[in-house]
């Protein structure tokens, strides 16, 4: 029986020409689309087409296309997804998968959500929370930085985005791959997030990357009226669900989603 021809090693990803001399496309702040170069779109209406025919990086326009397929419709969370570079997020052997709808390892055993539950989250974010007239959110909080990602694509979808991680390690790798994309919008902070991040209070949004047994009741406390938040729990069968919680002056209220699959939210910095 013939063996499929295996792809040669490394494997190439589609990095267009913005992406062929390097990880970090020279011509722009590194790891984010949008500048006058390559503006991002400002029509709220389908907001696809036009973008894949301009985006330097054909992988990156097919993950965006995937999502929207997938039922992903806030045209502002795909700008998002669209303009951020995941692959100058991840470990060189791991570039050619960058673009693919998979969670991808980032040291001390953490990982990098998988795509479309990043743009999941963020657009249940969106559809809750309040937001200003320029339709973008307030200030938010990411519980979990990991390598900053998540925090990035939310400097997109909001005004100012407190982003914090337990692990020292990776907060460094994430001001690392922060740095040279000079965001004055994005705070990273070393921390035990199960506390939330009582500095930045209150906070249109807070979105987790981990998931503990219940969500804390401080990420509550520091949400505004009218914000949302949403984050994996733990379920009663041990397994993980997406929920949402919304503050109102009319009380509080929790809905639970879809099961998913997030590294533990644990306390402490390490
Ligand atoms: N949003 C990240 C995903 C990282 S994985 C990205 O785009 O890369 C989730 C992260 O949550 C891990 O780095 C883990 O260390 C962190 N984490 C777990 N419990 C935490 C806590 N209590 N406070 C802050 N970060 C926490």
């Amino acid at each position: 029986m013939a063996t499929p021809p295996r792809p040669g090693f490394p494997a190439r990803i589609d990095l267009g020409t913005g992406g062929k001399s390097a990880v970090r496309p020279p011509a722009r702040p590194a790891g984010v689309a949008g500048t006058s170069a390559n503006p991002p779109l400002t029509s709220a209406t389908a907001p696809q087409a036009a973008s894949m025919a301009r985006d330097p990086i054909p992988a990156r326009a097919r993950m965006v296309q995937l999502l929207a397929a997938e039922g992903i419709r806030d045209p502002q969370v795909l700008r998002a997804m669209g303009a951020v570079d995941r692959h100058h997020f991840v470990d060189g052997a791991l570039v050619p998968q960058a673009y693919e709808d998979t969670a991808l390892p980032i040291g001390l055993g953490q990982t990098i959500s998988k795509p479309s539950v990043v743009a999941r989250m963020l657009e249940l974010l969106m559809q809750g929370a309040v937001r200003g007239p320029d339709g973008r959110l307030g200030r938010v909080l990411d519980i979990g930085t990991g390598c900053g990602y998540q925090a990035v694509v939310l400097a997109q979808l909001a005004s100012e985005v407190y982003s914090i991680e337990r692990l020292r390690d990776l907060h460094d790798k994430a001001r690392a791959n922060l740095r040279p994309l000079r965001l004055a919008t994005v705070h990273l902070i070393l921390g035990d997030g199960m506390a939330g991040f009582a500095r930045g209070a209150p906070y249109a949004g807070i979105v987790a990357a981990a998931g503990g047994e219940a969500v804390p009741e401080a990420w509550i406390d520091q949400l505004a009226w009218g914000g949302r938040i949403v984050a994996p729990v733990a379920t009663a069968a041990g397994q993980q669900a997406l929920i949402v919680i919304d503050k109102s002056r009319q009380g509080v209220q929790q809905t639970v989603l879809e099961a998913v699959n997030f590294v533990p939210l644990k306390s402490g910095i390490a």
